[in-house]
Parts: structure tokens; C-alpha cells; sequence
């Protein structure tokens, strides 16, 4: 099984004045963590080519394009989140265009595709904001849908399985009325960007085709497993896709801050393990510390290895409960 990752040191030169979250050491600790693990070498990495902005009119409007481009060459702030500097332009375009490369890299051939880019992106909607999000959430334009968008042209549909810790809803707003895009979230209920829900199935003509798992705070290994195996799994399976998107966030990981969540590398490798079937495009979302450096490599060397131990759950009655309700709603779509 083999792994490429599309890297490149543009995605270095959007940068904040000043702390923010959101920062090219992120970068740093991702390599490093891969590097730890014998999964980063000169062999693996390839150089992305940019999107042009046209490309970006296939899944944003063309006003809000403009209006990051206009940001150009000075900094300045989006909304109280969410900054533009003057690398960040270019950083943007590549890391769309890293995200197509690893989409068409992953139907040509099987393996796993990294896009390890920023800015990040699954909070971007159409024309920035999305569902009524009260900000961009660091995002500039949408690297995981531009994938999706990619792989539905190549192969008439696709899925995307987002499991940062706050759910993809800029994503979820692009397709929300495409019933060829399938698009499973997990994330953490009621925090930033405050959507997500059990009863969010998508638009009119495209119901059931939006699964989302909006876990209890505080959610372990345990109760992810049980949403994985549960739903995750056997909606993926009904579709069978040619290839899988993944949107790549490791915030719910123990010690992250932005979160509640508290899980390990435990479910990160199941998660890639269970997934070793399908050929991946990972897009980097968010994390920004230890998740980085113990996550992201949990997550590949679960798939390159394509094993779980077998162990098991115990998970809370809250995350029951959950997966219970979404169960029962998605029943009417999904032979689950
Ligand atoms: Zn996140």
C-alpha cells in the first residue's frame, strides 16, 4: 500500500502577525510526527500544482473569490477568526490544487494521498460563511469539496468522511442539495460552527445523503469506535466508492484545546485500518499540537497496516444515544 504526500513550502506563507492557532508550526509538527514514524521522506513528496482561480467557480461564487483576492499582499483580518496575509493568495491555490492531485492520484492508482496543506478549508462555504456560521473558522477556500467536486466528475459521485472535531459545514452547505455527494461528519455537538445535527440530511431530492454524528463533549475512543462501526462503515460500504475523501482533522485529539473530545491514537488507527479497503485523499483540516504529531501518523500507519485489534467498546450512554437517533433517521436511506 503505498503513501504520497502533496506538500510544498507555500503553505508556510499564510501566516498570522502575532499568536494564532492557526499557524505554519502546525506544519512542523505534522512532519515531524510522520517523520517519528518513517512516514515522511524526499521519496514520498510531491509538488502540487496550483488551481487557477477559475477552478475555484466550480464551488464558490465568483464575488467571494474576488474578495480574497482583493485581500492580496497586505494582511488583514476576515472576521475576529479567520486571517489573510500577503502569502496567503497562493498558499490557498495550492493547497486546492494539492487536493485535486490527491483525489486523481487516489482513482488512478491505490494508496493513500495526503494533501498536507493550509490554509485549511471544510468551513468555507459557496460564498464564504456558511449556515449561518458566525465566522470562517481560519478556512479560505474549500480544499475537501473542491476533492469531492473532482471525484464526482470522474466518477459521477462521491463521499467524503470529515472527522475533525467540528463539523465540515462549509462543505456540507456546497453539496447540500447533491444527492451524488455523500458526506459522513463527526464532530463535536454544540460548539463552533454550531450545525451539524442529527436531523441535517440534506436538501430537498438529496435526503439522507448528509449523515452527521454530532458526538456528546467529552467523547472517548470508545464512542467514536461505536459511531464508526455502526454507521460510518456500513453506509460506506452500501456505496462503494471508487475512492473516499477524507477531511483530516486531528482537534479531538486528548490535549488539544480547542475541544472536549478526548481521543488517542486508538480510534485514529482503527479509523485508518477500517479504511484500508478504500483508495484515500486526506485533506488536511485541523489540529494543532500534540494531535498533529500523534493522530495524523496513528491514522496512516492504521491504514498502510490494515489491522485493529480487536477489543472491546464501552461506550457512554450519551454516545448511545446518539448513534441510536441517527440511526433511526438514516434508516429510511441507508440499509442500517
Ligand atoms: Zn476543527
Amino acid at each position: 500500500m503505498s503513501l504520497r504526500i502533496f506538500y510544498s513550502p507555500i503553505f508556510r506563507e499564510h501566516r498570522p502577525e502575532g499568536y494564532h492557532p492557526e499557524n505554519p508550526t502546525r506544519l512542523d509538527y505534522a512532519i515531524r510526527g510522520l517523520s517519528e514514524n518513517g512516514l515522511w521522506d524526499e521519496e514520498k513528496i510531491l509538488e502540487p500544482s496550483p488551481a487557477s482561480p477559475s477552478d475555484l467557480l466550480l464551488i464558490h461564487d465568483g464575488e467571494y473569490v474576488e474578495r480574497i483576492r482583493g485581500l492580496e499582499g497586505s494582511f488583514s483580518y476576515l472576521d475576529p477568526d479567520t486571517y489573510v496575509s500577503p502569502g496567503t493568495w497562493e498558499a490557498a491555490l495550492s493547497a486546492v490544487g494539492a487536493a485535486r492531485a490527491a483525489v486523481e492520484a487516489a482513482v488512478e492508482d491505490r494508496g493513500l494521498y495526503l494533501a498536507l496543506v493550509r490554509p485549511p478549508g471544510h468551513h468555507a462555504g459557496r460564498s464564504g460563511r456558511a449556515f449561518n456560521a458566525s465566522t470562517l473558522g481560519f478556512c479560505i477556500f474549500n480544499n475537501s469539496a473542491f476533492a469531492a467536486y473532482t471525484l464526482k466528475e470522474r466518477r459521477g459521485r462521491a463521499v467524503v468522511i470529515d472527522f475533525d472535531a467540528h463539523h465540515g459545514n462549509g462543505t456540507q452547505e456546497i453539496f447540500w442539495n447533491d444527492g451524488d455527494v455523500v458526506h459522513i461528519d463527526l464532530h463535536e455537538r454544540d460548539i463552533y460552527p454550531w450545525s451539524g445535527y442529527e436531523h441535517d440530511i440534506g436538501g430537498r431530492g438529496a435526503e439522507g445523503s448528509k449523515v452527521n454524528l454530532p458526538m456528546p463533549h467529552y467523547s472517548t475512543d470508545d464512542d467514536y469506535i461505536l459511531a464508526w462501526m455502526e454507521i460510518v462503515l456500513p453506509v460506506l460500504e452500501e456505496t462503494k466508492p471508487d475512492a473516499v475523501v477524507v477531511s483530516a482533522g486531528f482537534d479531538g485529539f486528548l490535549g488539544e484545546s480547542l475541544t472536549t473530545l478526548r481521543l488517542t491514537e486508538r480510534f485514529f488507527r482503527y479509523a485508518g485500518a477500517t479504511l484500508s479497503r478504500y483508495p484515500l485523499a486526506v485533506i488536511f483540516e485541523g489540529g494543532y499540537s500534540v494531535g498533529l504529531m500523534r493522530a495524523l501518523p496513528a491514522f496512516v500507519k492504521g491504514y498502510l497496516e490494515g489491522s485493529v485489534e480487536e477489543r472491546g467498546i464501552e461506550p457512554s450512554y450519551e454516545a448511545i444515544r446518539t448513534v441510536k437517533t441517527v440511526l433511526e433517521i438514516q434508516r429510511e436511506f441507508w440499509g442500517i
